[in-house]
């Protein structure tokens, strides 16, 4: 979700629509566009990210507002992005661009995984996450680990184009539980784990899902080999104390930890992954290989955006934004408040 730049998550009210007949320029002619009417009334979903600055979505309804045992949920359907889905006030995914994000989130790791057979996701309710990992004929079971049912229900029931079916798909173990529970209780292992859950909040559901501790309960559960995807947060040389200090983090669990980037215009920002394994460079990649893998192993229209050329760009990081990855900084802790350079509490 969007955030003002400095780390600084946002928070999302629903706001009243202006004053109708407010205008900077008051010489300007009517719009043609006829006023709302009761049916078609604009309702905006204001991001309140600093004193400052306000992002605001403007949605032409809301077909699900309420509050689960975890969290608050706002299901609408806005004017530039198509529906969304909004947890604890940020936005989570969009209809229009939600497809970049899940690929993008996926597919590296699989696709350098010579043979992803159980895959393990946390987090992921819409069921996109789990709609990619389905496409490739290798995987045998996809376990998707999400805390919370209600969101997962309601985007069972509102964002069909999200799942298109995937928790019908035999091969989907859906289990409703706390991903740390999970993965601390369980011994089964997995060739490829995604972790797609909701950024680091103070008091957040996913806030033991970022920790040192928890990546070293992780590499119990990976099959030798094994590659883990991670939602990296908003990452930009102007916007990377969060994602830096996962990085960090995530360095003291595997030896090799890789960002990249895609600017996804639903969030208003750049948004980071991060691949990690013991083994995987992805500088050692080529355009063609991917490109090869990708017809070897998925059929041609499975993928909207990914290409070998696009993926390896995404790797390509500007001078300022490599030298913030590499400062050093703390660590994110297990009941320890993060709290950035900019006093910015995550
Ligand atoms: N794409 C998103 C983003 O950019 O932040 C993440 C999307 S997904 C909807 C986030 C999911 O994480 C939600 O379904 C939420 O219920 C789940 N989640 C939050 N905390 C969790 C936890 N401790 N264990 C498992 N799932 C969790």
């Amino acid at each position: 979700m969007p955030s003002n730049g400095n780390g600084v998550q946002g928070r999302v009210v629903l706001e009243a629509p202006p004053q109708p007949g407010f205008t900077l320029l008051p010489q300007l002619p009517e719009p043609a566009t006829p006023p709302p009417t009761q049916d078609s009334l604009a309702i905006d979903l204001v991001e309140r990210s600093d004193l400052f600055d306000r992002y605001t979505y403007c949605a032409s309804q809301v077909l699900h507002r309420g509050t689960t045992a975890y969290q608050s949920v706002i299901i609408a359907d806005t004017v530039n992005y198509g529906r969304a889905l909004f947890l604890d006030d940020a936005i989570q995914s969009a209809e229009d661009d939600e497809e970049v994000y899940h690929e993008l989130l996926v597919h590296p790791a699989m696709l350098a995984h010579p043979d992803p057979r159980d895959v393990l996701i946390i987090g992921g309710g819409e069921g996109a996450a789990l709609r990619e990992v389905l496409r490739y004929q290798s995987v045998r079971s996809a376990t998707m680990v999400d805390l919370d049912g209600e969101v997962v229900e309601l985007c069972r029931t509102h964002l069909p184009s999200w799942h298109c079916g995937a928790f019908e798909d035999p091969r989907t173990h859906l289990v409703i539980r706390d991903g740390r529970e999970f993965v601390e209780e369980g011994d089964h292992r997995y060739d490829v784990v995604i972790v797609d859950v909701v950024d680091m909040f103070d008091n957040g559901p996913a806030q033991a899902l970022y920790t040192r501790q928890f990546y070293q309960q992780l590499r119990r559960r990976l099959q030798p080999g094994a590659l883990v995807a991670i939602q990296g947060m908003e990452f930009s040389f102007l916007d990377h104390y969060p994602h830096a200090a996962l990085s960090r983090t995530l360095r003291t669990a595997f030896s090799e930890v890789h960002s990249y980037r895609m600017d996804i215009p639903s969030f208003l920002s750049s948004w980071g992954f991060m691949l990690a394994s013991d083994w995987c460079a992805p500088a050692q990649w080529s355009a063609a290989a991917i490109d090869q893998q990708i017809g070897r192993r998925l059929v041609p229209d499975d993928l909207q955006h990914l290409t070998g050329e696009f993926l390896m760009s995404r790797f390509s990081l500007c001078k300022a934004t490599r030298a913030l990855l590499v400062q050093s900084g703390p660590l994110l802790e297990d009941g320890v408040r993060f709290v950035s350079a900019n006093g910015a509490a995550a």
